[in-house]
């Protein structure tokens, strides 16, 4: 193995969904949902199957899901770009991400991101030989997640090629507001540099959040210099179906798609057309899709802070950090390892987000996406915790 994939062992879903499967926990580690999308996009997926979509896709992506992309960026977030040339389809919004990163930076470039951040990012960096640049996030004491302006600033630097962007955050479930992406915004433009943004949970954020969320795409002189990356797996329920998708400027477009004609070349024939339905539902498959998780949300935190965690309130995502410190926890690793044996629950540690390990020590971090019945199921277990 290269010695720049060393430092990456087995990721920690994978380890975390083995214990759940290994122990009978409940599997509240990794974050996928426990039911099906919504029934239109299945059947399309059905009938594309049965009526000849199974041959290599155009590269990229068919021509009715980039319009149906397109559409909805305009729909929700007042966002234009053309299907011909500013929006490629990917296989999830994971290899959107490499291949962003693969197509523009150079090794040695550094890439400020903030930590905790989502795992394949620094894997990602690692493999273009770039360099992370992890701005913290730390627990404030409104239970929010706040960076300091000072240490953003102080990330940029000569070798800065880009800034990664995730929005709403995983696993913090801070949405970032108009403030701070209009400082990250400023500095972007003042260092030339691009933004990639990550933005799989653009359609989870809560009405009690404390901002809706921003597209830093919408924010002036950042349409030009943003690559914006969003997936089917969260909105629609169908994490296994890898359909995820680019857009920008066409120059960076078409960067990230000659990276990607080498990773995958085309991906999830059948799939696509599907997607595009499902992008063009009305508002009340969103509105119902949201309403839903937030609600999970509350059981779930209800049920930690009955268990004695200290809850850090999510305004989007499907996930919810915890701390653990007044259950005696002091190393969030420690305690997800033995969580099982203690109560038959699978969390996952936000510590292995962070470069500063001291900052997300005592954090952890439970999905909420799955069924009432599941939730309840873990929260009466949790209850009984020794
Ligand atoms: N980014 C974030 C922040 C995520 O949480 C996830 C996945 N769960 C992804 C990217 C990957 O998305 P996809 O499954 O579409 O590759
Ligand atoms: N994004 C999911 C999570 O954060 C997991 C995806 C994966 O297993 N790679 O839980």
């Amino acid at each position: 193995l290269v010695h720049r994939m060393r430092p990456f062992g087995t990721t920690i879903f994978a380890e975390m969904s083995a214990l759940a499967a290994r122990t009978g926990a409940v599997n509240l580690g990794q974050g996928f949902p426990d039911t099906d999308g919504p029934a239109e996009m299945l059947a399309a997926a059905a009938e594309a199957l049965h009526s000849g979509h199974n041959q290599y896709p155009p590269g990229p992506g068919i021509p009715a899901l980039r319009q149906a992309v397109a559409e909805h960026q305009r729909r929700f977030w007042g966002l234009d770009y053309d299907p011909n040339g500013e929006v490629l389809v990917t296989a999830g919004a994971t290899e959107a991400i490499a291949a962003a990163i693969l197509a523009l930076c150079e090794p040695g470039d550094e890439v400020i991101c903030f930590e905790p951040y989502y795992d394949s990012y620094a894997a990602s960096i690692a493999l273009a030989g770039a360099v992370r640049r992890p701005v913290t996030l730390h627990p404030t004491a409104a239970g929010r997640y706040a960076f300091d302006p000072a240490a953003l600033r102080a990330a940029f630097g000569p070798r800065t090629r880009l800034v990664l962007l995730n929005s709403p955050h995983n696993p913090t479930g801070k949405v970032f507001t108009r403030d701070e992406l209009t400082l990250i915004a400023e500095l972007c433009q003042e260092h030339d540099v691009y933004a990639v943004t990550d933005e799989v949970y653009e359609h989870l954020v809560f009405t009690d959040a404390a901002t809706a969320h921003v597209p830093l795409a919408t924010l002036p002189g950042m349409w030009e210099r943003t690559l914006r990356i969003s997936s089917a797996g969260k909105t629609f329920s169908c994490t296994g179906w890898k359909i995820g998708w680019a857009s920008g400027p066409a120059a960076l477009v078409s960067a990230v798609t000659r990276v990607k004609q080498f990773l995958t070349f085309v991906n999830g024939a059948p799939l696509q057309p599907a997607v595009a339905v499902a992008l063009a539902l009305p508002d009340d498959y969103y509105n119902g899709f949201r309403a839903g998780l937030q609600a999970r949300r509350d059981q779930l935190s209800a049920g930690l802070t009955a268990a004695g965690f200290d809850v850090l309130n999510p305004e989007g995502t499907y996930f919810v950090t915890a701390d653990i410190t007044r259950l005696g926890g002091r190393d969030g690793v420690e305690f997800c390892r033995s969580l099982p044996e203690r109560c038959g629950v699978v969390a996952v540690p936000t510590q292995v987000f962070y470069d500063d390990v001291t900052a997300g020590q005592r954090l952890v971090r439970f999905a909420f996406c799955k069924r009432p019945e599941v939730l309840d199921d873990a929260v009466a277990r949790l209850s009984t915790m020794r």
